[in-house]
């Protein structure tokens, strides 16, 4: 604790998962003893660079960038890389720390990684952001490969950027090879990566409402975010038959209280990403809908909420809001957007609580399954791919029922920190002390 004091993001972070894994450890012998956890939470490799760029008037910048490479215990590092100007060194450690468990539950070997910069793409212009992402591979390429690690987008990176980054990594190194994910289709993405994080999220509440004898179908969700988790998590929500009613940036959220049919998610997709504009022109084609410029979607009265934007957006406030409102089942998109005094208002009320690292898992496991075609050669249909991310978030959703289920509650926060860690643990006992 004292080594990471100014790491506030990071130590939250650890602090969960040591609340949950330490007394589990505990009863296990094989753990005892071995500081297992000690180890992962120092990464295998921090590296920080700098990247200069030349704006379109001519003038210097210079951000800095960062991988983090957090364990390779099970396959190569993975996590994705997020350009926004509050990205540090504890933002991405948290986010790398999360990465590990996550991977590990998806079934497939991957290890966990995350990096980015400081640089903020609002604003800037095409060629701006190209330069950018072209510098900040010249030096990234160094550190990265597809047998060593294997970034993907985030917050700020999309496909423009992963095609951009992909361009500089082939001409420098001169292979073509799957070294990130999230790419084109024609030059070795995989179909449904774009949707992944936010089908996968949906798939997941979906299971947890099943064990309610539940579905979607009928319900009011709440969303935050409008960017690529967002919008598809609305997306699948409008197939599964639910209705959804707000979506947001960080200028403030839009409420449609006749609900974001697909017609006007299609508007919201024109918006966010071909116009790149703020979310309150919605109304300007829908005016019956409502903007609350500065405000968060957490008052509205729902059955299902999503948090889709950032780490630590809802807080202890917004959970009881939320419950005092009815809101049944909560599934993270974002990354830790719940803080734990929201987690722990929603264990007490014992409704449906799923954190990000199980049902946002959706992403990086297609992130897998584009790795694997890569290697194969060959493209999935996107019925296949579709087939495969649904069995996979189930295997979570089954894994964390098994781990976390205390009498007729399941902690699914439990379960996935201990089924998580376990897979990784006994690869590190393996490996020995290295
Ligand atoms: P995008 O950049 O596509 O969208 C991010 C959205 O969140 C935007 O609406 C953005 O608003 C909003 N947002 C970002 N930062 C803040 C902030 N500080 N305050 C308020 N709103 C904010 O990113 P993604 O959709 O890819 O990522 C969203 C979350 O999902 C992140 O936590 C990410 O780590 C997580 N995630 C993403 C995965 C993926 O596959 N993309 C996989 C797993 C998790 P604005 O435009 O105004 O900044």
């Amino acid at each position: 604790k004292a080594r990471n004091s100014h790491e506030p993001e990071f130590l939250q972070a650890v602090q969960e998962v040591a609340e949950t894994v330490l007394p589990y450890i505990a009863g296990q012998e094989i753990y005892s003893g071995k500081n297992i956890l000690l180890r992962m939470v120092e990464p295998e490799r921090a590296i920080t660079f700098r990247v200069s760029w030349v704006d379109d008037q001519g003038e210097i910048h210079v951000n800095r960038g960062y991988r983090i490479q957090m364990n390779s215990a099970i396959g190569p590092y993975k996590g994705g890389l997020r350009f926004h100007p509050s990205v540090n060194m504890s933002i991405l450690k948290f986010l790398a720390f999360e990465q590990v468990f996550k991977n590990s539950l998806t079934t497939l070997p991957m290890g966990g990684g995350k990096g980015g910069s400081d640089f903020d793409p609002k604003g800037k212009s095409d060629a701006e952001i190209m330069r950018f992402c072209h510098n900040f591979m010249a030096e990234l390429c160094r550190h990265i490969g597809p047998n060593t690690d294997v970034p993907a987008g985030d917050i700020g990176v999309g496909a423009r950027e992963i095609g951009y980054l992909f361009g500089m990594y082939k001409k420098i190194r001169n292979e073509f090879t799957g070294v990130l994910t999230g790419k084109g289709l024609s030059w070795g993405g995989s179909l449904i990566r774009p949707e992944a994080t936010g089908y996968g999220t949906v798939y997941f509440a979906q299971s947890m409402l099943e064990t309610k004898r539940d579905s979607f179908n009928g319900k009011k969700v709440v969303i935050s975010g409008s960017g690529n988790v967002a919008q598809y998590a609305a997306e699948k929500v409008l197939h599964l038959g639910g209705t959804v009613l707000t979506l947001s940036d960080s200028s403030g959220y839009i409420h449609d209280k006749e609900g974001i049919d697909e017609e006007k998610l299609a508007h919201v997709m024109y918006l966010k990403n071909e116009k790149r504009v703020r979310i309150s022109e919605y109304i300007e084609k829908y005016p019956n809908a409502e903007f609350h410029a500065g405000e968060k979607p957490w008052n509205v009265v729902c059955d299902v909420a999503l948090p889709c934007a950032t780490q630590n957006e809802l807080d202890g406030d917004d959970a009881k809001a939320l419950l005092a409102n009815g809101c049944m089942a909560v599934a993270e998109g974002a990354n830790m957007p719940s803080t734990p005094e929201a987690v722990s208002a929603f264990h007490e009320s014992k409704i449906l609580f799923a954190p990000g690292k199980a049902s946002n898992a959706g992403g990086v496991a297609t992130s897998g399954l584009e790795m694997s075609q890569n290697s194969l050669r060959i493209s999935w249909t996107r019925e296949e791919v579709d087939e495969r991310l649904k069995g996979i978030m189930k295997n979570i959703h089954d894994v964390c029922v098994s781990y976390g289920t205390e009498g007729n509650y399941v902690n699914y926060v439990k379960g996935a920190n201990i089924a998580g860690f376990v897979k990784v643990a006994d690869a590190m006992l393996a490996q020995g002390v290295v």
